[in-house]
């Protein structure tokens, strides 16, 4: 097992959910014949947002696991969120466990969970928290090693927000390079399949952590994707995993070059969240504006106050130049802005009430 965990880039698959003995079977052994898979995952217990969908098969799952790993060898990986979970799989010699991301949220359960571990010796590899707090993330870790874990890994598998409507977790990618930093010697793999939600982005995302230079990757295969009992949109055939492998680019052998390349991306993604930030902010001014607007409409007065404009504008060069920010870049980024707000104040005055 030891030469499994570390393996260099660990490689796991394996369904969402385990939902029957004959789908655990046959996915592990189509999964062992690529021979370009380390590890086998399947959920036994799945935290669903809402009652009434597929809460898992639960502990009568467990045998199903541990007769794929006699059949392939494979050692096997599932998510534990309690102190029973922790003691089923142990039972079942499950090899790896893994916290979820509902779970990483609620300190609670994590320190349950790393009770029940303490003085077993187990790989434990920690998703982040669903939302982006990387405290949570890094106590979640700390509470692990505290009681003895000596073998922690992460998993990064996006984060929750609004707006970002290309994945079902945006990643965020100088959140998990921040976690890389505080924690250099750690395993960190990523989890396209719960960033991206659906199939098409799988590949994309897969080699964006391997350029990132993540140590692996988890990714749920399904004998039949389509009918899978939960995440049926994200999952592939093992056959489609295979050559999704085949197809990533393991580039970047000079370290100097990995370094240019995540300093880059982390740059790019903090000028990415600013510029959201930015955009936000303008869209809440406007907002703003259409309320003055109102209220001129009801007061019967015009909508330019020449004033009014150039008191913001002394304002804007003054505060402006103490950022750096050159008079002409100011000038033509309010000339802009106004038009806009203009334009909101005058659909609000012209229309009907
Ligand atoms: C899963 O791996 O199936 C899962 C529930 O993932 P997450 O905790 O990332 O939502
Ligand atoms: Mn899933």
């Amino acid at each position: 097992m030891q030469e499994k965990w570390n393996k260099r880039p660990l490689i796991i698959s394996g369904p969402c959910s385990a939902e029957t003995e004959e789908q655990v079977l046959e996915t592990a052994v189509a999964l062992a014949k690529t021979g370009k898979v380390d590890m086998l995952r399947a959920g036994i217990w799945k935290p669903r947002t809402k009652p009434g969908l597929f809460e898992g098969i639960g502990t009568r799952g467990l045998p199903w696991l541990l007769q794929a790993k006699k059949i392939t060898g494979l050692p096997t990986t599932v998510e534990v969120a309690t102190a029973k979970h922790v003691e089923d799989a142990l039972q079942f010699d499950v090899d790896v466990l893994w916290l979820g991301a509902r779970t990483t949220v609620n300190p609670f359960s994590v320190q349950e969970v790393a009770d029940a571990l303490r003085g077993v010796d187990i790989p434990v590899l920690i998703k982040n928290p669903i939302h982006p707090d990387l405290e949570l993330w890094s106590g979640g870790i700390e509470r692990l090693q505290k009681v003895g874990m000596q073998q922690v890994g992460m998993i990064h598998r996006g984060f929750s927000s609004y707006g970002n409507t290309d994945f079902r977790n945006a990643p965020m990618w100088h959140l998990p390079i921040e976690m890389k930093r505080r924690f250099p010697d750690m395993l960190l793999i990523c989890d396209p399949s719960h960033i991206c939600g659906n199939r098409t982005l799988l590949q994309g995302i897969a080699q964006k952590s391997i350029d990132l230079d993540f140590g692996g990757l988890m990714l749920e295969s399904h004998i039949d994707p389509d009918n899978a009992w939960s995440d049926a949109k994200q999952q592939i055939t093992p056959e489609r995993l295979s050559e999704m492998l085949d197809a990533l680019v393991w580039r970047f052998e000079n370290s100097n070059e990995k370094e240019f390349i995540t300093a880059l991306a982390t740059l790019r993604e903090q000028i990415n969240q600013v510029d959201d930030e930015l955009l936000t902010l303008l869209g809440q001014r406007m907002k703003i504006a259409d309320k003055i607007g109102s209220y001129k409409k009801e007061n019967n007065i015009t909508i330019l106050q020449t004033n009014r404009w150039n008191n913001i504008l002394e304002r804007a060069f003054l505060k402006g130049e103490a950022l750096g920010l050159s008079k002409e870049f100011i000038t033509r980024y309010f000339d802009a802005v106004h038009l806009e707000s203009i334009s909101h104040q005058n659909k609000v005055m012209n229309s009907p009430l």
